[in-house]
């Protein structure tokens, strides 16, 4: 299947085309894209459009699956996803308002069915994702515990340490690591669904949609 990803390095896209492979159960082929160079909130809330646009007439693509990390900003919620409930301060929900915008706005592609449009987002970061399987309190709800007491349980650079063994892994290992995690949560989507039911789960939904 022709899908291009986005995620806020090559090595997390790398990581999150094997997870969304595993999800969809068919080989993805990446397709590139030129629309995001510049990585990191709030330049990809920007540049979300002009891909989105791109891709649609562009190129072949049949999907785009994008993962942003929610770092310090709010985290998504099942309530959200309510009718008119979208939060303006929440990633998931303001990228999820930009592709409904573009996608009631673009014409129909001659030899194509609609882009297949798939959103998530990592609380804090994708590492969180990677480290499940290993850290047990590494989660969503772990996550949402600490800051409703006033206090971020872990940091990026925490998991950074615990998944590579530093806080600062070359891209190199970044990507040997993050494909291997990776390959091991493809075997088992269900436990990375149920410690992140919201960010992750709202990427599985889109995916399984996409059948
Ligand atoms: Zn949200």
């Amino acid at each position: 299947m022709r899908v291009a990803l986005y995620a806020e390095s090559s090595a997390d896209e790398a990581a999150l085309g094997i997870i969304s492979e595993a999800v969809l159960g068919v080989a993805i082929e990446p397709v590139g894209h030129a629309g995001l160079r510049h990585r990191g909130w709030p330049a990809v809330r920007t540049a979300l459009r002009s891909i989105l646009l791109e891709l649609h007439y562009h190129t072949d693509a049949e999907g785009f699956v994008f993962i942003v990390d929610s770092n310090g900003s709010t985290p998504h919620l099942p309530a959200h996803n309510l009718a008119d409930a979208h939060d303006p301060t929440c990633r998931l929900c303001e990228l999820r308002q930009i592709a409904l915008a573009v996608q009631r706005q673009v014409r129909p592609r001659p030899h194509l069915p609609p882009l297949k449009i798939a959103l998530g987002t990592a609380v804090p970061a994708i590492e969180a994702w990677l480290l499940c399987g290993m850290n047990h309190q590494v989660s969503e709800a772990t996550w949402l515990n600490g800051i409703r007491q006033g206090q971020i349980p872990y940091s990026r650079p925490d998991l950074k340490n615990q998944l590579y063994g530093t806080t600062r892994p070359s891209l190199a290992v970044e990507t040997e690591v993050m494909t291997q995690r990776a390959s091991h949560l493809a075997a088992n989507l269900q436990n990375l669904r149920a410690q992140f039911p919201n960010g992750f789960g709202a990427l599985h939904a889109d995916l399984m949609n996409w059948k």
